[in-house]
């Protein structure tokens, strides 16, 4: 499945786009994060990109459609992946649409997470408020100053691709106003309507293997997390989440199918058992009264 994520800056499509990864197993590509990753290791890209992302400009399409290309040719896109920050403008779009039929791959879906553009700021100032007191290093455009340019470019150069994808009839807007996982369930309802997923095998799937595997992977994330961190402190932080959300996730269908499993199989226990025993109660009891008639006649 192959899938652009659309929305303005603090939209929610990076955490959208995570949760999809961990639904359907396909990579993130984020030009954003690239492009943060190369200014991080100093590489000539980052050099080029890193004054431009400062000041809440965009990066040269050139750049980005390379950056893109390469990814896309690693082997874990190879199952599909979900683009995100990109495409930016309609000349990155036309660029996408060439190197994709060079590569002989075909878009599923643009999604598009329409939001409220006043709750924005809010939104951008409570993450950057809670990656503080987490200790996290905050983006250097993650100011409301920056963030009023990054929407403009957005209105200028990036919502003219809502009607470039709606023109080619691969366009499903969503209210990203909504609480994540009902954006969540939206995006997932969308790709099922579109046929980017299958139906069947994935409620199968997450109905059977989904709150078992999780279960699993919180056992061990717990495990790793008890251990004493012997590396760095990421792991065992990565591994309390992990247990976090794998406990936090299943936990309402596992309690759930386990309530409706229990309820079953004690229905089908006592409607198997009663007659049985009221059968066994009933020999049982005929076989006491024989013996004691015959007793009585002996004795007579
Ligand atoms: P993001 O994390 O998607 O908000 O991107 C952060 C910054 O990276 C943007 O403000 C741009 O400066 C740059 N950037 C990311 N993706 C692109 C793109 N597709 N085209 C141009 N610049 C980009």
């Amino acid at each position: 499945m192959r899938i652009i994520l659309l929305g303005p800056p603090g939209s929610g499509k990076g955490t959208q786009a995570q949760l999809l990864v961990q639904r359907y197993g396909i990579v993130q590509l984020s030009t954003g994060e690239m492009l943060r990753a190369a200014v991080a290791a100093g590489t000539p890209v980052g050099l080029k990109a890193k004054e431009i992302m400062a000041s809440g400009g965009l990066v040269p399409d050139e750049v980005v459609v390379g950056i893109i290309s390469d990814r896309i040719d690693q082997p874990d896109a190879k199952n599909g992946f979900i683009l995100d920050g990109f495409p930016r403008t309609v000349p990155q779009a036309e660029a996408l649409d060439e190197l994709l039929k060079h590569k002989h791959l075909k878009l599923d879906a643009v999604i598009e997470l329409r939001v409220n553009e006043s709750a924005l700021l809010n939104r951008v100032e409570t993450r950057v408020a809670q990656m503080r007191e987490r200790g996290e290093e905050v983006r250097l455009d993650d100011t409301p100053e920056v963030l009023t340019k990054r929407l403009a470019s957005y209105r200028n150069q990036t919502e003219p691709l809502i009607h470039y994808y709606s023109e080619r009839r691969k366009l499903s807007t969503i209210d990203g106003m909504m609480a994540i996982d009902e954006v969540t369930r939206a995006i997932h309802r969308q790709l099922l309507a579109l046929g980017a997923v299958e139906p069947k095998t994935h409620a199968k799937s997450a109905a059977k293997a989904g709150p078992a595997k999780k279960a699993k992977a919180s056992k061990k994330a717990r495990k790793t997390a008890k251990k004493p961190a012997k590396t760095t402190k990421k792991p065992a932080k990565s591994a309390k989440k992990a247990a976090k959300t794998a406990v936090r996730g299943p936990k309402k269908t596992a309690n759930k199918a386990g309530k409706k499993a229990a309820r079953k199989t004690v229905k089908k226990a006592a409607k198997k058992a009663a007659p049985k025993t009221a059968k066994k109660a009933v020999k049982k009891g005929a076989k006491k009264a024989a013996k004691k008639v015959t007793k009585k006649r002996a004795k007579r």
